[in-house]
């Protein structure tokens, strides 16, 4: 199995996960880079995954679908480019001859949802669309601070080799408001001068991993001291308990510069 993210947009990828025959595409925001590098190798389209509404995840699926006959399968709870097959939590969705679990994280938007396979040559691989990104997680435009702690928990207790594919291209300016949040995190330092040689040569920093995840990102590591004392330090009135640490650190992200 490949896998391959095609950048689109200012930021965005679009997931390729194929067996130099078929392949899957996430999240396809817009269709001709798509249908240009499939046919560049030569792949036929065999399914699109979506995991939420917004237009720069879904603005290509009509034109791939009707260009390739590609069937099409998103959450249940979102407004969707019909038609598609609605999924939900701990539905199964077979592709490639691979098993994927519909995860339920809701936060970036209401009715997010994940795929997760436990094995994709050797190794879990998760497609997380805007909920968990490297070194940070979505806005909440339409969730709670407690139901995207909820989401960001259940994906950070995936197995820690599990490979995680964002949407958004996002590290860098995530690393610099994760070093604000936590100056002494050498696992933190040294994987930002990693991702900026990356990001110098235009290579992407995704995927990332749990494991990596659980080292370097502020919004996994809300039980961490040094996170729940930058966050009260940053806003004094937070009380101390797991949802409104989240709450300051989201907010305090949200105006960070
Ligand atoms: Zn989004
Ligand atoms: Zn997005």
């Amino acid at each position: 199995m490949q896998l391959h993210p095609i950048p689109v947009f200012t930021d965005n990828y679009i997931w390729v996960l194929h067996d130099q025959r078929r392949a899957l595409v996430v999240d396809p925001g817009e269709a001709g880079q798509v249908l240009q590098w499939l046919e560049h190798k030569g792949l036929e389209l065999d399914t699109i995954l979506i995991t939420h509404h917004h237009a720069d995840h879904t603005g290509g699926v009509a034109e791939l679908r009707q260009a390739t006959g590609a069937r099409v399968i998103g959450p249940a709870r979102e407004p969707m480019p019909e038609p598609l097959r609605r999924v939900s939590a701990h539905d199964r969705v077979e592709a490639l001859g691979l098993v994927f679990e519909v995860l339920e994280v809701p936060g970036h938007t209401a009715g997010h949802i994940a795929y997760h396979c436990t094995d994709v040559d050797g190794a879990p691989l998760l497609f997380c669309g805007d909920t968990l990104f490297s070194g940070g997680c979505g806005r909440l435009f339409e969730g709670t601070p407690a139901q995207m702690l909820d989401s960001l928990t259940r994906l950070s207790a995936l197995p820690d080799a599990t490979r995680v594919c964002c949407t958004h291209e996002y590290t860098l300016s995530n690393l610099k408001f994760a070093q604000a949040v936590e100056p002494g995190n050498a696992a933190l330092a040294e994987y930002t001068a990693h991702c900026q040689q990356q990001r110098a040569l235009n290579f992407p920093t995704l995927p990332s991993s749990i494991g990596l995840e659980k080292k370097i990102n502020p919004f996994l590591r809300t039980r961490e001291t040094a996170v729940r004392r930058a966050a009260i330090a940053h806003a004094p009135h937070t009380p101390d308990d797991d949802v409104s640490l989240f709450a300051t650190l989201r907010e305090w992200k949200n105006d960070f510069r």
